[in-house]
């Protein structure tokens, strides 16, 4: 069924096969432990078919658990998917389950911060070093693999400034000088849907599921779906560090799946509108936002992402003081102020050109204002654009 079914489609049929949903509509929520056996034949049966997804212990997963993993295969095209309890542990245990002592990673310098923070703190400690790149390097990353370099790690759009990589030269280039190298990307800005990793020659798609699949800001999960070439070592070295997440919150998550295409072309038509708003506005230097030409790595967006998401940042003019800074952040209506995106709701945060440089190892920044960061919600757009229309014009 992989491949065939239009993506609305298959986002409403993944893993509800009868096996999970037992005559209902939705998989069921089996929590468990404990996995009964019938028989010392029927241990020895589960026994060898663990990995295969036979009910075996808890944390290897119930059919709750199957059920996402399978839609998620489907929609994505893995082999395989593990499930961790947060996007951040989904990055550091998909990392971590291809290096050893002496070996080297790539990271995009544009890499969410805890990720690259992950890298510095407990990579450094166990004898494997990062190097980093800048987002736009392309096939120029050629010249930074080592012939230790086990992992290159992408993020595109990049966190908080939106870079869009040029994943074919990337891929190509990792490919020729370094075959033994797995490749992953956080994929969590197109919820694997609008950015097809794996057919783009990556091997590991991971996704922090608390922001789009699941949707609504309620529930945290982490996903990592991988091809065959990278499958068995993922899943083993996750078993291995425990890592699993509740059958509750796998049920939240495949039911997240099922609005998914209609909250995406909601979070897209409303983000694009506003982006094209916010680029008129005079207060306004710059908008990143993929799917606007200017906004770096547009044309790679446009060649090979299906659609946009919400998520998107605008560099101000000026660099806000403390008190105007506040001023604008405090008063809004539809936006709060919380990290975290993906859900029915509007966010706002804001960073100085500094703070943003701080996490940009290796390449500094280009701009002088205020970053200011958005996730696009459900609300009425209009809404929306008053509320940041008011927030301009607090700042003058
Ligand atoms: C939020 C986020 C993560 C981490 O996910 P958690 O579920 O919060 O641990 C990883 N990558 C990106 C791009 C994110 O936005």
């Amino acid at each position: 069924m992989a491949g065939k079914q239009h993506i609305d489609t298959a986002l409403v049929n993944a893993g509800r096969s009868k096996r999970y949903t037992q005559g209902s509509v939705n998989s069921v929520i089996q929590r468990a432990s404990s996995l009964v056996f019938e028989s010392v034949e029927a241990k020895k049966r589960a026994t060898a078919g663990r990995a295969q997804g036979e009910l075996f212990y808890g944390r290897r997963g119930t059919l709750t658990h199957f059920s996402l993993q399978e839609a998620m295969c489907e929609l994505e095209g893995g082999a395989g998917c593990a499930l961790f309890p947060c996007g951040a542990a989904a990055v550091a245990n998909s990392i971590l389950a291809f290096v050893e002592q002496g070996d080297h990673v790539l990271m995009t310098n544009s890499a969410y911060e805890p990720s690259q923070d992950f890298c510095t703190r407990i990579l450094a400690k166990l004898g494997v070093a990062t190097g980093w790149f800048d987002p736009l390097i392309g096939a120029g990353i050629e010249a930074l693999i080592q012939p230790n370099t086990r992992v290159v790690f992408l993020e595109s759009p990049g966190s908080i400034t939106m870079e869009v990589h040029d994943i074919p030269a990337i891929v190509q280039a990792v490919r020729r000088k370094a075959p033994q190298a797995i490749i992953m990307i956080d994929n969590t800005w197109s919820a694997g849907i609008l950015f097809k990793a794996l057919e783009f020659g990556i091997d590991i798609s991971i996704q922090a599921g608390t922001k789009y699949l699941v949707g609504h800001s309620d529930a945290m999960i982490g996903t990592a779906v991988s091809n065959a070439r990278g499958w068995d070592q993922l899943r083993e070295n996750a078993y291995l560090m425990g890592q699993m997440v509740d059958a509750d919150t796998a049920y939240v998550t495949s039911r997240g799946l099922r609005t998914l295409g209609v909250r995406l072309r909601q979070h897209q038509e409303s983000s694009l509108k506003i982006a094209a708003w916010l680029a008129q506005q005079p207060q306004v230097a710059r908008v990143n936002h993929p799917a606007l030409p200017g906004s770096a790595g547009h044309e790679y967006w446009k060649r090979d992402f299906t659609g946009s998401s919400g998520l998107f940042s605008f560099i101000l003019q000026q660099r806000l003081s403390d008190q105007q800074y506040a001023h604008f952040l405090d008063n809004f209506e539809h936006f709060s102020m919380a990290y975290s995106w993906g859900g029915f709701e509007s966010l706002i945060l804001a960073n100085q050109p500094e703070e943003i440089a701080a996490i940009r190892p290796a390449g500094g920044v280009d701009f002088t204002g205020t970053l200011v960061r958005v996730h696009i919600g459900l609300e009425n757009v209009d809404d929306l654009i008053a509320d940041l229309a008011a927030g301009l014009q607090r700042i003058g």
